[in-house]
């Protein structure tokens, strides 16, 4: 390990071998790239492990190249677990994040009656909080929001107040898709263990950016992608179930692989969390994703947070000293995500004028996070999402860019 890449100004607090991280990505040479939140670059040995697969399927067929690949395929599971601290048996392997959050929370929802609620965050997520209304109109629940206190993240004591004995699920997102808060998932993973309440975190943009321990956080399900800060391929996605709750909770959608037609009149539902997943799967992903999760331990995820920490900082440091550039990022524990507006320009204009200049970036609209958006009153954002693979160099570059705009 080095501390930062040769020629880097690295503070030397931070035991990250940047150049090893760059030499496995050759595409860094290309531009400076600060949209890891949207889709993270795949490092090489992702890509060969995509590659290497396609090519197996196209030489001895689909179901030839699993059967051979089964042990690597099995891995991912246990790289996984080994990354959430849980069993192999409580992952699911999906599509997408999307999925595998709707297999958790429809599983629930199935049960629900009216009157009950579901406690969740202003910082949720477009896609689950869609989910909740939908429930809202078909099952008659309710949805309670939890307000921030004066740093912008969840008031962990009017969330304890607001879960109550119709309360089914307490759903938070733990990183925002539109900034930078880290949201308090341990303490409100107390609050859900003393209540008696399932737990359900979208940890899509923590996964491969932060430590996750769902034995600390104290979760019941957890739902990731592979394609954001894990640098895993497209198409792939995670959940995780304890097994406490895989005693009670059964998936929205069963199939020939989640169950087993055991009997005419029955069947048998898988005992571990494979009943979430389908029977056709992308084999190359499966294989792929396990590849990415390995390739985030090498470097150690404490060690990537912490990186990402001091180039998080580096970047708020330089662009909130830019005249007309306000920060937007909410909470006390601030994560790789940097978020930032222009008094003068727009989201799109500023994205394509970066762009000219190869430094990419996303942006985000108020549909992703609704209800941030509008307690903040916030404009369209811009999204600077830095990573480990970042160099202070190109952090210095962004902002002098958009200083020039
Ligand atoms: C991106 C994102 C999702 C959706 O992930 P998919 O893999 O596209 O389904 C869910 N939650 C959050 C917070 C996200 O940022």
């Amino acid at each position: 390990m080095t501390y930062g890449a040769p020629g880097d100004k690295s503070k030397g607090t931070v035991m990250i071998d940047v150049a090893r991280a760059r030499a496995d990505t050759p595409a860094v040479e290309d531009q400076a790239f600060f949209y890891n939140c949207g889709a993270g670059l795949m490092p090489d040995p992702v890509l060969k492990a995509l590659h290497d697969h396609l090519d197996l399927e196209a030489r001895i067929g689909g179901y030839a190249a699993e059967e051979q690949v089964e042990p690597q395929a099995q891995a991912t599971y246990a790289s996984i677990a080994t990354m959430l601290n849980c069993a192999p048996e409580e992952i699911a392997l999906v599509e997408n994040a999307t999925v595998a959050w709707c297999q958790a929370f429809y599983g629930l929802a199935q049960d629900m009656k009216p009157g009950d609620n579901v406690v969740t965050v202003i910082a949720e997520y477009a896609s689950n909080f869609i989910s909740f209304l939908r429930t809202v109109k078909r099952r008659g629940i309710e949805i309670v929001v939890a307000p921030n206190d004066a740093d912008g993240q969840v008031d962990l004591e009017a969330l304890d107040g607001l879960v109550n004995d119709r309360t089914r699920l307490i759903a938070m997102t733990h990183i925002p898709t539109s900034g930078g808060l880290i949201s308090p998932a341990a303490e409100v993973g107390k609050i859900a263990r003393a209540k008696g309440v399932p737990y359900l975190l979208d940890a899509c943009q923590s996964a491969g950016q932060l430590p996750l321990d769902v034995q600390t956080i104290g979760c019941d399900f957890l739902s990731a992608t592979g394609r954001k800060f894990l640098r895993g391929p497209r198409g792939t996605g995670f959940l995780y179930a304890s097994r406490a709750i895989m005693e009670t909770h059964e998936p929205p959608v069963l199939d020939l692989h989640s169950a087993t037609w055991v009997a005419p009149d029955r069947y048998e539902m898988q005992p571990t969390a494979r009943r979430y997943e389908n029977w056709e799967f992308y084999v190359a992903g499966k294989v792929g994703l396990g590849v990415a999760v390995d390739y985030a331990l090498s470097f150690g995820l404490a060690e990537i947070a912490a990186r990402n920490r001091e180039l998080a900082g580096d970047l708020r440091e330089r662009l909130g000293a830019i005249d007309g550039v306000t920060l937007r990022d909410a909470g006390r524990d601030q994560c790789a995500i940097v978020t930032f507006s222009h008094d003068r320009l727009s989201v799109d204009e500023i994205a394509a004028r970066l762009l000219e200049r190869s430094i990419v970036i996303g942006t985000s609209a108020p549909e992703a996070t609704r209800l941030d958006f509008e307690s903040r009153a916030l404009p369209p954002l811009c999204r600077a999402a830095v990573h480990y693979l970042n160099t202070e160099d190109e952090v210095a570059r962004l902002a002098d860019a958009v200083s020039a705009l």
